[in-house]
């Protein structure tokens, strides 16, 4: 069975624009996808729906994770069972320190006992991702740099250890050592975990440290092509426009 299967996924914003139209995708635990395609092609879309954001409708298809649909379930709930997103646009939390977030979430997840090791991990992996130990102690994404932004998500990765992560554009606005650091998080989650991990992004540049087994190509509301790490370089010599058929939409 796979982790995460979606068969015919159509999804409206709530503004009734249809964005995705019959897409089907599927992710194994311990596989890397990358997913790749034009702006505004859906791609966010996609992984706001998978967590279940209020703002986008399914109207047709399935979204099953280890078999079970989970399109009814809360985001919360979708989060308990192992579904993780990175947002492209990480939102601050005035009020809520890294730390409480953290911890929070840990209970949240039924995980007290890990609680008491907490200080001990976080270290570790702060070490890991070069950030200073006094970052715990900040508002979630309160004046974070780019950087810092995406370092957290990484860290939360590291700490929560989902089952299925979606990375969105986890690799934007970061400069290369920044880019090092955080490309090097998500592999080793990847490596150490059974989790399945799907990497949205624009760039080969992230993908030259994490390697993706499978990389797609998202255009006109499905997925288009698939194949491995050759479609990347293909994509890079030849852009979108050979994905894309341009038939005129009718009126
Ligand atoms: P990508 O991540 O591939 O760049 P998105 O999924 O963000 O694309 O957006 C796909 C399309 O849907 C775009 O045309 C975008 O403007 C539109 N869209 C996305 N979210 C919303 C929303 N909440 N309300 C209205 N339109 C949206
Ligand atoms: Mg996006």
């Amino acid at each position: 069975m796979d982790l995460l299967e979606i068969n015919n996924l159509w999804v409206n914003t709530h503004d009734n624009k249809e964005i995705l139209k019959g897409l089907n995708f599927k992710v194994n635990k311990g596989e890397v996808h990358a997913l790749m395609g034009p702006n505004g092609s859906g791609k966010s879309t996609l992984a706001f729906a998978v967590a279940g954001h209020p703002k986008y409708t399914v109207t047709k298809g399935e979204v099953l994770l280890n078999g079970e649909n989970i399109l009814n379930l809360k985001p919360h709930q979708r989060a308990s069972k192992g579904v993780f997103l990175a947002f492209q646009y990480p939102v601050a939390i005035p009020g809520v320190t890294v730390s409480n977030f953290l911890r929070h979430a840990l209970k949240a997840l039924g995980r007290e006992s890990e609680l008491k090791d907490f200080r001990k991990t976080v270290k570790a992996k702060l070490a890991e991702l070069k950030i200073d130990e006094s970052f715990m102690s900040r508002n979630i994404n309160e004046g974070f740099s780019g950087g810092e932004k995406k370092r957290l998500e990484v860290l939360q990765l590291a700490i929560l250890k989902p089952k299925l992560a979606l990375m969105d554009e986890t690799d934007s606005g970061l400069d290369i050592d920044a880019l090092k650091i955080v490309a090097s998080g998500i592999e080793r989650f990847a490596q150490e975990s059974e989790a399945g991990v799907v990497l949205i992004t624009h760039y080969q540049r992230l993908l030259n440290f994490v390697k993706p087994r499978f990389v797609h190509i998202l255009a006109e509301g499905k997925i288009v092509a698939s194949g491995d790490t050759r479609l990347v370089e293909q994509l890079e010599r030849e852009g979108y426009e050979k994905f894309v058929t341009k038939a005129p939409t009718p009126a």
